[in-house]
């Protein structure tokens, strides 16, 4: 038997034993939609993760959505509303961004290898773009003088601190990503003295960290570093984005991080300054909110094991296979949806419909007795989901998604 990961608070069975969905049952909600493989995301919990960050952070502190953990429209035109910036990471993010109505003032674009189309777009729309080298610095400042428009510039530092314990490093030693810290002085004098509207810094340092005293440091380190440069190039960054790299629990023992604990540190950093200051999140966001559903077809056994072999697969949800930037293969929280509220019964494992062992979707999981039909839940599912996994691999239909808006008006894809 292997442990099945913590299943976020909040979900509930209705009297049939059904999961609950922001209050709607997943037979209700699949037959909404049309069909499985199915995600569905709800809206309510995603403003109560809002609300509860909002309350634990300092008062006036930005707070910033990154698109890329999920892009589904209905669910970035809810998060307009919401929060107070949006960070994109392409041309398509960033018009995402505007068609859910954030003010292009308040959209950041980063990432490596931007095209100069895609310069050209943030800099018509009138985006801050993070620069992630001085090439890129003198790509946008010709473009923006070709465009007779000053670039919104600022600049993405490659910090000589890491964030501990992350699930993925994105600062510390040589990165592909922003600029290295020695140099990002000379860089902010020659953008302002190019002219361009500066905005600021902008510091990511590693994501999925359940470390807190780990986050408490980073931030620490960051807000220091944004001094040391102001100092050093005699400017005011408008905007220090200080990353994120909040993780939730996926795995059995991961405990939650204490928000209310980095927001008490982060407020001693900040001070009376705190609306100078932006953090970006995504997973934290939206992860628990999002669950992916998929129905058995066949259960068969191999060797006196049980397998409940399902119409999903990592073509949709790569992540919880275990081969999207994990190094051991654990299980993410996995239900029975059809029968939330019954006890487990036996040891089974859920493999998607894909011709690869890779495809699993749980292992030797302690579950309730499932049959052809019955609908598997796969929870934290609400980023890094559907368009993180190789969709289009072996030919099989993308999955629908749904949000689940509190007013229950349900939204179809
Ligand atoms: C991916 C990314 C994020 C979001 O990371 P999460 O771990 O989902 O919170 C934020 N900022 C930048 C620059 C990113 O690349």
């Amino acid at each position: 038997m292997k442990p099945l990961g913590p299943i976020p608070p909040g979900y509930d069975a209705d009297a049939e034993g059904r999961l609950l969905i922001g209050g709607h049952d997943v037979t209700a909600l699949i037959g909404q939609a049309g069909d499985t493989p199915l995600f569905a995301y709800d809206l309510g919990m995603v403003a109560r993760r809002v609300e509860q960050l909002r309350a634990a952070m300092p008062a006036g502190l930005e707070i910033h959505y990154a698109i890329k953990a999920n892009p589904f429209a209905p669910l970035v035109a809810a998060m307009a509303r919401m929060v107070d910036g949006f960070d994109v990471a392409s041309d398509g993010e960033l018009a995402r961004a505007i068609d859910a109505g954030m003010a292009a003032d308040r959209i950041s674009f980063a990432g490596p290898a931007k095209k100069a189309r895609e310069l050209e777009a943030a800099i018509r729309a009138g985006a801050t773009i993070n620069l992630e080298s001085e090439h890129e610095a003198d790509r946008a400042l010709s473009i923006g003088e070709a465009l007779g428009l000053p670039p919104r510039l600022a600049v993405r530092i490659n910090p000589e601190f890491e964030l501990r314990g992350s699930g993925m490093r994105m600062g510390g030693g040589a990165k592909p990503f922003g600029v290295d810290q020695a140099r990002v002085p000379a860089l902010v004098r020659r953008i302002v003295d190019a002219g361009a509207d500066y905005r600021g810094l902008h510091i990511f340092a590693g994501s999925q960290s359940l470390d807190r005293d780990a986050i408490i440091e980073t931030q620490a380190n960051s807000v220091a570093l944004a001094r040391v440069i102001d100092q050093e190039t005699g400017t005011r960054a408008p905007l220090v984005n200080l990353g994120g790299g909040f993780g939730v629990p996926y795995f059995a023992g991961d405990v939650a991080l204490d928000v209310e604990v980095i927001g008490a540190a982060l407020a001693e950093q900040v001070g009376d300054e705190a609306s100078r200051y932006a953090i970006e999140l995504g997973r934290w966001l939206v992860a628990e909110a999002g669950v992916y559903l998929a129905r058995v077809v066949d259960r068969k056994e191999s060797h006196g094991k049980v397998f409940l072999v399902t119409d999903g697969g990592l073509h949709h949800q790569l992540a919880a296979s275990g081969n999207f930037g994990t190094v051991v293969r654990r299980n993410y929280p996995v239900a029975v949806a059809t029968k939330f509220g019954a006890e487990p019964e036996e040891e089974a494992s859920v493999v998607g419909c894909l011709c690869t062992p890779l495809d699993r979707l749980a292992d030797d999981a302690m579950l309730p007795r499932a049959d052809a039909g019955d609908v598997i839940a796969v929870f934290l599912a609400g980023a890094y989901g559907a368009t993180a996994s190789p969709a289009a691999f072996l030919g099989h239909p993308a999955p629908h998604e749904i949000t689940i808006s509190p007013e229950s008006a349900v939204i179809l894809t």
